[in-house]
């Protein structure tokens, strides 16, 4: 096969531009580095198989020669990415489907969607299915990603059930591992970083509210399984383990050791209270579910950050960033 994969030199777009090389297929990567890096493709350069091109996805945009499958991962992820960028945001969810799904259905190829758990919002559901329907604050900061991702979603079903496009939509949870920026503000990031470093970790609120966090590589095995099967509807690919983000830090600071103490800073507006997949689906439909515990997650991903830290190459915001 030979597939397009929108955010290639992002943390998760770059990890799948492996996993498709590994399986002998031909990969064209594009990305405008806006929250990416070219660190996270830089040991695919002498890869025959493997094509950067550098371009803003919500733009119009050709591609040479027959493509099989188009995979639409460009997006700022991390809240703080998205609270600084809200109409880059906007815009790569809602053109940046649009371009890249008329770009699919123009070479017949398969089209897969990065959407997130932050369709469900502030979920009142717990574990979320993929029948859950969500209760977002359109209007709230964190609106510009959920209703991106929303339309994107609805965008991508209405080309699958007007144009007959072949689609696929990944709802992603909580993803951590090596490549994430250091200074994304995420918190699997953020609390590694200030351990590495001997700062305080900054919990946001009184640390009750809980994610479900999966590594690296067990997510995108999910979803490269779900490229591969026939299921169009929305499939959740995350790992139900479910963490107060409390519980997280005291995990980070057992692994890492050190002196760092935790502060408490104020809880951001709309932080969702609890979230956990409901992955009976990914299992039943994929035969997938996750295999890398946190800890040992945690375990494979410290060494990178210690790596940067030591290497002194680690911004202290997006601003001050490589990609900005
Ligand atoms: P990331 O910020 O590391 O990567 C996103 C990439 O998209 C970056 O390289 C960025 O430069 C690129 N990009 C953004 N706007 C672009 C544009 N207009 N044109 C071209 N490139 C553009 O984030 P990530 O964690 O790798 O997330 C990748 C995708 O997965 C996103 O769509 C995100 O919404 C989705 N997702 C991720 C998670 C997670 O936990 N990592 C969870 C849910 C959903
Ligand atoms: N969080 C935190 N400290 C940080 C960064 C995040 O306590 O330094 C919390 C955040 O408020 C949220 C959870 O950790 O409740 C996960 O945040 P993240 O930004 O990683 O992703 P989200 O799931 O909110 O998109």
């Amino acid at each position: 096969m030979r597939v397009l994969i929108t955010g290639a030199a992002g943390f998760l777009g770059s990890h799948l531009v492996d996993r498709f090389l590994v399986d002998g297929h031909q990969v064209i990567g594009m990305d405008n580095f806006i929250t990416g890096s070219s660190d996270n493709i830089a040991h695919l350069r002498d890869n025959a198989d493997f094509e950067f091109v550098q371009h803003d996805v919500t733009n119009d945009m050709s591609v040479a020669g027959p493509l099989d499958g188009v995979l639409h991962f460009a997006s700022p992820a991390s809240p703080v990415d998205y609270l600084e960028l809200p109409i880059q945001t906007l815009k790569v969810g809602s053109l940046g489907t649009f371009k890249t799904l008329g770009l699919a259905k123009a070479k017949g190829a398969r089209y897969l969607l990065a959407s997130t758990s932050e369709v469900y919002g502030d979920a009142l559901v717990h574990p979320q299915p993929e029948t859950y329907w969500g209760n977002v604050n359109n209007v709230g900061p964190r609106g510009v990603y959920d209703e991106a991702k929303r339309f994107a979603e609805a965008m991508t079903m209405a080309y699958h059930r007007f144009h007959g496009v072949d689609t696929r939509i990944v709802r992603i949870f909580n993803t951590f591992g090596e490549r994430m920026r250091p200074a994304d503000g995420r918190v699997v990031s953020n609390f590694v970083v200030q351990a590495l470093r001997g700062e305080p970790l900054t919990v946001y609120g009184d640390g009750s509210q809980t994610r479900s966090f999966c590594y690296v590589s067990d997510e995108v095995e999910g979803i490269y399984r779900l490229f591969e099967s026939d299921r169009v509807d929305p499939t959740n690919i995350g790992n139900p383990d479910e963490f107060t983000v409390q519980e997280l830090a005291e995990l980070v600071l057992e692994e890492i050791g050190g002196r760092s103490t935790i502060d408490f800073l104020p809880l951001p507006q709309d932080d969702p209270k609890i979230r956990r997949p409901d992955i009976t689906i990914a299992r039943d439909v994929l035969g997938w579910e996750p295999n890398v515990p946190l800890r040992e997650g945690l375990q494979r991903t410290i060494p990178f950050f210690r790596a940067l830290v030591e290497k002194g190459a680690v911004a202290r915001t997006l601003m001050d960033s490589d990609a900005r």
